[in-house]
């Protein structure tokens, strides 16, 4: 197993620094995240000694399960999952220092209280639902510059870009028109310069479309399956609520 997952690390790293080429990108801007639902602790741990110190959890609870096993191996937890309003005192026991999955008001008011509370700060993205479709989170595209705004007061939150999850398509340029459409928030985000709002980062590529995501700007790719294999539930799980 162990060399299963450190020669998918490696597989990836090719794909990603490949793309990188064919963009005229340095690959030292593109950061490989690991999604880890349903991966035991065990398999994650490998992928950290191999030197993939960034993971990232869809659920508090696999979060709050897998904690215990991974506190003395450092790492960086982001959170891409939809978060429940009523877990945010939880994600922040387990070191989390990014919500990738920002989405709404509610949320947000409700991390800034928790976190004046804590007196401590978090890293956000604003998730954006660049495809358009019913089964995923984020706020709609239009809707996303005055989302910005609104969360920009909340000075316990530190914005730091915009993620997005593609169509899933075998049209390749389908799955790139939600890449652009990202990439375009950011730079009308930036041109801004909003007070309290960094733009920098841009997490859009997972396993099958980590290439056209690089092509169009992407700062950091979520991989799961491309590295851990199949997963037994579908991402839809995942993705909704409860
Ligand atoms: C599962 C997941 C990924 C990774 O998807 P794979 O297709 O397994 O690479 C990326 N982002 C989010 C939000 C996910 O839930």
């Amino acid at each position: 197993m162990t060399s299963d997952i450190v020669s998918n690390l490696k597989i990836i790293e090719n794909r990603i620094n490949q793309a990188c080429i064919q963009s005229n990108r340095n690959p030292d801007e593109v950061k490989l995240l690991l999604a880890t639902k349903t991966v035991s602790a065990k398999k994650i741990q490998q992928a950290i000694a191999a030197g993939y110190l960034l993971i990232a959890e869809n659920k508090v609870q696999e979060l709050k399960n897998k904690y215990e096993k991974l506190k003395d191996t450092p790492h960086i937890n982001h959170f891409i999952g939809h978060l429940q309003t009523n877990k945010v005192k939880e994600i922040l026991k387990y070191d989390v220092t990014c919500v990738e999955s920002l989405d709404r008001l509610k949320l947000a008011e409700k991390l800034q209280k928790r976190l004046e509370f804590e007196d401590k700060t978090i890293d956000v993205f604003i998730q954006v639902n660049t495809s358009g479709e019913k089964s995923k989170f984020g706020v709609y595209p239009d809707k996303a510059i005055e989302f910005t705004q609104q969360v920009a007061h909340l000075d316990r939150l530190k914005i730091k870009g915009l993620m997005t999850i593609g169509l899933f398509s075998a049209e390749a340029e389908r799955v790139r028109k939600c890449f652009q459409l990202l990439k375009n928030i950011q730079t009308k985000i930036q041109s801004l310069s909003i007070p309290n709002v960094e733009m920098n980062e841009l997490s859009m590529g997972m396993s099958n479309d980590l290439e056209i995501a690089i092509e169009e700007g992407a700062t950091i790719v979520r991989v799961g399956t491309a590295i851990f294999g199949e997963r037994k539930y579908p991402d839809s799980y995942y993705w909704n609520e409860g």
